[in-house]
């Protein structure tokens, strides 16, 4: 699985960063945002380093797919009942700060600071 030592995202999956974890699995690991724009704020990553959205391909559809099915799973175990929203920033005009691909989930009551 590659890793990219200086990626801050693959120190989180290496352990050498601490994360607050919400799920990990074999493939995937979800975390709290370390700045929440929304009461519940997660990130849901690839353990395996891909770089953002745009250096996907087909071999990617698996994972992809079970980090956006893991959405609504997230939600529920931490009590976001009234719908959430799912953001992957890509690139520099898509607004992307940390370069592993990572899908941000957020929910809980409203006023949410972005969006
Ligand atoms: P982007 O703008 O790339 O889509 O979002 C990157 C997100 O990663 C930001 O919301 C930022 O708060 C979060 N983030 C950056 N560094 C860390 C970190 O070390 N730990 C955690 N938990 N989140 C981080
Ligand atoms: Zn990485």
């Amino acid at each position: 699985m590659a890793h990219d030592p200086n990626c801050v995202f693959c120190k989180i999956v290496a352990g050498s960063i601490p994360s607050k974890k919400v799920y990990e699995d074999e493939q995937v690991l979800a975390f709290h945002d370390i700045h929440p724009w929304a009461p519940v704020h997660v990130l849901v990553i690839p353990k395996e380093h891909v770089a953002s959205l745009a250096d996907v391909d087909d071999g990617h559809a698996p994972v992809l797919g079970r980090m956006l099915a893991l959405a609504p799973k997230l939600m529920r175990d931490l009590g976001v009942k009234n719908g959430f929203r799912t953001v992957v920033n890509t690139g520099p005009d898509g607004g992307q700060e940390v370069y592993h691909l990572h899908m941000h989930v957020y929910g809980g009551p409203r006023p949410w600071a972005k969006g």
